[in-house]
């Protein structure tokens, strides 16, 4: 390369290098182009035939327990491992990643189809998740794969997803997760979204994920001789288009109800949702954080300077302070939240 023009970007390439090994060295994480390094996920991969006993794996979803979706799922992993089933005991579409702590949570087991032991949790999938992590089996688990979930899950539908925050409660644990929805259809048919779930486990299985990784997976509805082969992708941009509905109910009382069309997307090459468009398997890296780095570099230029004699001179504070039993009740709901 000459010198001139071509320096600068060359410098700003640098200088972004740079930057991103501050952030990862904040952050604890291995340092970009290191192998392993101490914060590596405890279960690193390895060749399928190299594992000394058949890999573990949890499986659940947000449909529901008696999802077809999850029986496929099972049904194309039990060849790869040994799979338990632990899911919500009914439709939990939507509720990101509700964590249940203000109540006890049952557990009943339940025969699925083929026959096998699954088990069915009165919460949501990342409850779900949580008991097969934190104890409930003897053993733990060497991956968490959520789905098969009715439905795509792109772009930004991850922030309402049950499907991937099971996936993302998982990767909380340090246990390796994907997540795998198949576009909406009427003649639904889980052949293609089993053989992509297979192979992408048996990927995780054998290469292992970095702490704070997920893979983000969703297939075509169609049948595997029309599918285009398999993407790596990019979260694209969803369009929605939701509408508020408002009614009156039977006792005259208002009510409203978010409807409207199922959300399109911009189908921008190399994004998750172009590859659905164009019949392809669509697998997206995604990553638990979340900073926000263009922000991270300008927000220390904003003016950030605290007027603390404006808190001095707010009228009434004694109002703003909790009274003592609002605080007691608080410390109990804190203890609560810890127990
Ligand atoms: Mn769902």
């Amino acid at each position: 390369m000459s010198a001139g023009d071509d320096d600068r970007p060359e410098m700003s390439r640098e200088r972004a290098r740079a930057e991103r090994r501050d952030v990862d060295k904040e952050r604890g994480e291995p340092l970009a182009g290191a192998r392993g390094g101490r914060r590596a996920l405890r279960r690193m991969g390895r060749p399928l035939d190299a594992w000394a006993s058949r890999p573990r794996i949890l499986v659940t979803n947000d449909d529901g327990i008696e999802s077809h979706g999850i029986l496929a799922l099972k049904r194309a992993l039990d060849a790869i491992g040994d799979v338990v089933v632990v899911a919500p005991d009914s439709n939990q579409s939507a509720v990101g990643h509700q964590k249940t702590l203000s109540r006890p949570l049952r557990v009943r087991e339940r025969t699925l189809p083929d026959g096998s032991t699954g088990y069915a949790v009165d919460g949501s999938p990342t409850d779900a998740v949580s008991l097969g992590l934190l104890g409930f089996f003897d053993e733990g688990f060497d991956l968490v794969a959520s789905g098969i979930n009715y439905g795509a899950n792109l772009g930004d539908d991850l922030t309402y997803s049950g499907t991937v925050s099971a996936a993302m409660e998982a990767v909380i644990n340090s246990t390796p997760a994907f997540a795998i929805s198949q576009e909406y259809s009427e003649q639904v048919d889980f052949t293609l979204a089993g053989i992509a779930a297979a192979i992408v486990a048996r990927n995780i299985l054998e290469h292992g994920l970095r702490h704070g990784e997920l893979l983000n997976v969703n297939v075509p509805a169609v049948r595997p001789e029309e599918c285009g082969g398999l993407e790596v992708t990019r979260l694209g941009k969803r369009v929605y288009q939701d509408e508020l509905i408002g009614r009156v109910d039977p006792r005259g009382m208002p009510y409203y109800w978010i409807g409207g069309p199922p959300p399109s997307g911009i189908a921008l090459p190399g994004t998750d949702f172009h590859a659905i468009v164009n019949r392809r398997v669509s697998v997206t890296p995604v990553h638990l954080d979340l900073t926000g780095r263009r922000l991270l570099r300008e927000l220390p230029s904003w003016d950030w300077s605290l007027d603390l004699t404006a808190a001095a001179e707010v009228a009434d504070r004694e109002a703003l302070r909790p009274t003592p039993v609002e605080q007691e009740r608080f410390g109990e709901e804190t203890q609560l939240e810890r127990r």
